[in-house]
């Protein structure tokens, strides 16, 4: 950055330049900040020795670069007032409004946040020490960068934040030589990736440059240097390969704008670094960038240039199909132009906008009206930040976009300080206890007070972003009261809360366990007794694998078992037993046997009525067939109706149930006909069957079927008619006509077994 270039920055070119971006700017309100802001710093000079009031003009222009709203350029104007000067933020709310005092108060704050840098400890002992040593580091780094986010709650306030950050770097030669590189580490650690986050890369990039500068003199002039010797070298061959492209799109009738850069020294220094290699083996010091109007010509574009070069394998990523999740969108590509190699980037113009600007873009670029055509990533899990930008090719009002920006990312986290100001997170709603139990589990069970930002709190106090805090122990203290797990929010502090009850407490544990139980059963309206009778509990225990009992009511009464699955499961094996035990209702079975109305007339001629009434699906057993005039008992299947046996039928008080067993009865209906069978043992000779025949016929019986089986032993035969009669008085008459037959020993109505 070459300051000697710039203009000076006035009132009057900020005035200018947000004009020329929101037409409808409250101009005015930039000109008050800018008269408070002048009266309140007009006695305070930099270290530089210029008029205070040029660093927050420099810090609105930078700002007016990302095309941010007027508000956030009045705040920005304002950003230092209210902590270096006799403006109190009150009065600066009046004057100005909520909207400007909140962003700069968030500011403030952010600045005021102690950053205290992972010190440099002893050289670590072993490679394993030292990943670990890095790996923690890199996570408490994240942490302040989420504590910051979360402390802005709105993003504005960040951007101005940065904006603050880059003017001091660049007026940080003025500085002693150790602040210099505290701030310069600062910067390299915690805001140059802020900005990176927020895709801002135009930022960023400054940002690690003159971290760089101030971090590794050495390395960056060297750095500086170098490059610029090359750069002689390189320009000519960049041009011509410039040229050439221009020549090929020209041919083509493609409208490109293509431009050479030097890439920034930080990334070089990280290749460097990561490659463990010299300046000089480094070759693509610099870049060629492409823009183009849509993403279809992104594509035909590269195809022209592999076409032409000769890309190198393994260099082309394409970020467009894949964005990165800060929503930097691009192809790159590595091609050998006249022997050397050079990195091709090509994007469209909104993609160049969000990848300088990130979420500031939205306020600058709109592609004609149109929104910008999305990779497809709906699927991958995406991060806040992705998120973010997603909402700024959806929200076409910028108003709106505001409303979005102001973030609630973090509100599931909380960060607070140790008195050793060490930073941690916390889940939101924790309280000193959950706070005592992450520092150590010893801490938690023995403590007894907090203090939080010096004064006493109870414990179910809840702590705050930015809170420092302070646990009381006493060794004596008997160790976590159990009420503690009603009021903690992290559910690991509840874990080691439990693990202490479960270790210290087992008797009384059981008690508890079982004063639960029976407290709950109680509250439902059960009788405890009759629900633990039978040893349930033992039953479900063994169940879940819990071991006995007592192991069961302990895990209950330390709470790693929940009451609710035990009360439940004791309510179902008792609701089980009670079923088992009762008789099931008659009338609920015979509703569902009722044949429907208009199919009765049909179905319900069997002639039996089901406690004096018709209409239901019967079945007459095929055992005993039973018939008019029989004494008949009936039952209720599962299934297959009401099936009807003669009393003295074996089968009916075999298999059934009593409490199935229904009232059955014939109906008077003349008009049926049954088969029965009777069986008829007699001598076996000839004549015999024709006499037995004869029968039926003298009492005007039909004979349906006949079977004869002659049994040699003792020469009888057993012969089984099927006779077709109205009911039991006829089969009577046939009975009693049937043993006056000569020859006739026995004459039977026989009853079928089962088979088994
Ligand atoms: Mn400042």
């Amino acid at each position: 950055m070459n300051d000697k270039d710039k203009k000076p920055v006035t009132i009057e070119s900020i005035i200018a330049a947000v004009k020329s971006y929101q037409p409808d700017a409250d101009l005015d309100m930039i000109e008050r900040a800018y008269l408070v802001a002048k009266e309140g710093h007009q006695t305070q000079t930099r270290a530089s020795g210029e008029p205070y009031i040029n660093h927050p003009l420099n810090v609105a222009a930078i700002l007016t670069e990302l095309q941010l709203d007027d508000t956030t350029i009045a705040a920005a104007i304002l950003h230092d007032v209210a902590e270096d000067t006799l403006f109190k933020l009150d009065e600066i709310k009046d004057m100005f409004g909520d909207e400007v005092a909140l962003l700069i108060d968030g500011v403030t704050k952010i600045g005021q946040i102690p950053i205290s840098l992972v010190k440099k400890k002893d050289p670590a002992k072993s490679k394993v020490d030292a990943e670990r040593a890095k790996l923690k580091e890199e996570q408490t780094l994240e942490t302040y960068r989420k504590m910051i986010i979360a402390m802005a709650k709105d993003i504005r306030v960040i951007m101005i934040k940065l904006a603050d950050r880059l003017h001091n770097m660049r007026t940080l030669k003025f500085m002693r030589e150790e602040k210099q590189k505290r701030i310069a580490r600062e910067t390299l650690e915690i805001y140059a990736p802020l900005a990176n986050r927020l895709g801002i890369s135009s930022i960023k990039w400054e940002l690690e440059d003159l971290s760089l500068r101030y971090l590794e003199p050495e390395v960056y002039y060297n750095l500086v240097k170098t490059v610029d010797q090359k750069r002689k070298d390189r320009q000519i061959y960049i041009t011509e390969a410039v040229r050439q492209i221009e020549e090929e799109f020209d041919d083509l009738d493609i409208h490109a704008s293509i431009s050479g850069r030097a890439k920034h020294f930080y990334s070089i220094y990280k290749k460097m670094v990561r490659d463990n290699k010299e300046i000089g083996e480094i070759y693509d010091l610099s870049a060629i960038r492409i823009l183009v109007d849509d993403v279809k010509e992104c594509y035909h574009v590269l195809g022209i240039i592999h076409s032409r070069w000769k890309p190198i394998p393994g260099r082309f990523k394409d970020y467009i199909a894949v964005p990165k999740t800060n929503g930097y969108r691009s192809l790159h590509t590595t091609v050998m132009v006249l022997g050397y190699p050079i990195e091709i980037q090509i994007r469209t113009y909104a993609m160049h906008q969000i990848s300088e600007y990130g979420v500031a873009a939205h306020w600058k670029y709109k592609e004609s009206g149109k929104s910008v055509k999305v990779g497809n990533s709906s699927d991958q899990k995406m991060s806040w930040l992705h998120q973010m930008v997603q909402l700024q090719r959806e929200i076409k009002d910028p108003k709106e976009y505001l409303e979005a920006l102001k973030i609630d990312i973090f509100s599931d986290e909380i960060f607070v300080f140790t008195p050793a100001g060490d930073l941690l997170n916390l889940p939101q709603g924790s309280n000193p206890i959950d706070f005592a139990y992450r520092i150590h589990s010893q801490v938690g069970h023995h403590c007894v007070g907090a203090k939080v930002n010096g004064k006493m709190v109870p414990l179910e106090y809840k702590l705050h972003t930015g809170d420092y805090v302070e646990i009381i122990t006493n060794r004596s203290n008997n160790g976590p009261s159990r009420d503690w797990l009603n009021i903690v929010a992290s559910s690991d502090t509840r874990q080691k809360i439990r693990a202490w009850f479960k270790r210290e407490n087992r008797e009384e544990n059981i008690q508890h366990g079982q004063q639960l139980i029976n407290d709950e059963l109680k509250k439902l309206g059960y009788n405890s007794k009759e629900l633990l009778k039978d040893n349930r509990l033992e039953k479900i225990a063994a169940q879940m694998n819990i071991g006995t009992e007592e192991d069961l009511l302990a895990q209950i009464g330390y709470n790693t078992v929940h009451l609710n699955g035990i009360i439940t499961k004791l309510i179902e094996l008792h609701k089980k037993d009670l079923a088992e035990n009762t008789p099931p209702d008659i009338s609920e079975m015979l509703k569902e046997i009722k044949i429907p109305a208009q199919e009765g007339k049909k179905k319900s001629d069997s002639g039996i009525l089901v406690e004096g009434e018709s209409g239901f699906v019967v079945r007459l057993a095929k055992c005993c067939n039973p018939i008019p005039g029989d004494e008949i008992s009936g039952y209720i299947t599962r299934g297959r109706g009401v099936s009807v046996h003669r009393v003295d039928c074996p089968n009916i008080l075999k298999s059934i149930e009593l409490d199935r067993m229904i009232e059955v009865s014939w109906a008077n209906t003349k008009e049926n006909t049954y088969t029965v069978e009777i069986e008829i043992v007699c001598n076996d000779k000839s004549g015999a069957l024709t006499e037995i025949l004869a029968v039926p016929a003298t009492l005007h019986l039909n004979i349906k079927s006949v079977h004869a089986a002659p049994n040699k032993s003792n020469k009888t035969s057993t012969i089984r008619l099927g006779i077709e009669v109205k009911n039991s008085d006829d089969v009577n008459r046939i009975l009693a006509q049937m043993r006056r037959v000569k020859d006739v020993y026995s004459v039977t109505r026989p009853i079928n077994l089962p088979n088994d």
